[in-house]
């Protein structure tokens, strides 16, 4: 499996995986296994995560009107949610670029 680039070094040493867990930029990030350096997922992350999470809200605000049972919207309401950080986790595997972590540890 193809391997994402590390901004410090510019080896490929971080897997799919390894990114994903790398967090956003407002993360402290996770460390590169050639140079230390630390590594956050960039903006495209962060804007795809933000519209993710947004549309999660609006379903469950939607459902939360729709369905008449409290109960019932409370669990559904948070497959919306569930879907939304599992879509992010994937979308980090697969694409985006990894920065240099700015947050101090
Ligand atoms: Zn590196």
């Amino acid at each position: 499996m193809k391997k994402h680039i590390c901004p410090h070094c510019g080896e490929r040493t971080f897997t799919p995986l390894m990114k994903a867990r790398c967090g956003g930029m407002s993360s402290v990030g996770k460390h590169c296994p050639k140079c230390g350096g630390r590594c956050v997922n960039g903006k495209v992350s962060l804007a795809v995560h933000s519209v993710l999470l947004l549309a999660a809200l609006v379903m469950i605000v939607y459902m939360r009107l729709t369905f008449v049972e409290p109960s019932e919207w409370l669990w559904k309401g948070l497959l919306p949610l569930a879907a939304a950080l599992a879509l992010g986790f994937l979308f980090d595997m697969f694409f985006g670029k990894l920065i240099e972590a700015i947050r101090l540890e």
